[in-house]
């Protein structure tokens, strides 16, 4: 059975892919492999609302069970937020995967850097939150969330991950995000959480899913 997994950025699919898709019962396609629709627009309040959008959207335009996520940093120093502003922080519109991700990654780091420069060290408390959603061609739809609590460094370091993953730290961790491998990231990951949750729902109402 084809599961479409709707998102564009390489490595998130690939990270959904180890969690969703390793045990061979899916075929699990990305955006680059159906025909392409138009961009969900993330309007929602809440990242719950906005991976339902993306994935019902998914399923609008290729008729294939869907399953989306959307996801980000909250700092507790800063209300929260970026929160579900986690992609666009610095300006830049649209989808996490657009050209020159990277570049974007990191100008939304160093923002975030400039925001807390007067915050104690003690309080630099934050955590990642994922929602995962499941769409399926019945109309019916699913929504998991996971969080990764832990907090924010003043010095990026690694090279793994992406987004804001050099300069977070997870509870029980000293090495950043960017430092851990990615099945170690997958076991603490909000996403990984979210979407261990989603694949239960999965199993339980996709038939193929055993
Ligand atoms: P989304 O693609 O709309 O879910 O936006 C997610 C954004 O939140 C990304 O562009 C990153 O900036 C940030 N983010 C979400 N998950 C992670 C993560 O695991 N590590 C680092 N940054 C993340």
């Amino acid at each position: 059975m084809r599961l479409l997994l709707a998102t564009r950025n390489p490595k998130k699919l690939a990270e959904l892919r180890r969690i969703l898709g390793g045990d061979g019962r899916f075929e699990v396609v990305g955006l680059s492999d159906v025909d392409s629709y138009p961009e969900t627009r993330e309007t929602g309040a809440t990242f719950a609302e906005n991976a339902l959008a993306k994935a019902r959207d998914g399923v609008a335009h290729t008729g294939l069970p869907t399953v989306a996520d959307d996801s980000g940093l909250a700092v507790d120093a800063l209300n929260g937020m970026p929160g579900v502003l986690s992609a666009r922080w610095s300006g830049a519109g649209g989808d996490a995967a657009a050209r020159d991700a990277a570049a974007r990654d990191a100008a939304n780091l160093e923002l975030v850097l400039a925001q807390v420069a007067d915050v104690p060290e003690q309080r630099l408390g934050a955590r990642f939150v994922c929602a995962a959603a499941l769409a399926l061609p019945d109309g019916r739809s699913f929504v998991a969330e996971g969080t990764m609590p832990g907090r924010l460094v003043r010095s990026p370091r690694g090279a793994g991950g992406f987004g804001y993953d050099p300069i977070f730290v997870a509870d029980g961790f000293t090495r950043t995000n960017a430092e851990l491998a990615p099945e170690e990231k997958d076991a603490i990951s909000h996403r990984g959480k979210a979407l261990r949750a989603l694949a239960e729902i999965i199993a339980r109402e996709l038939p193929t899913a055993g």
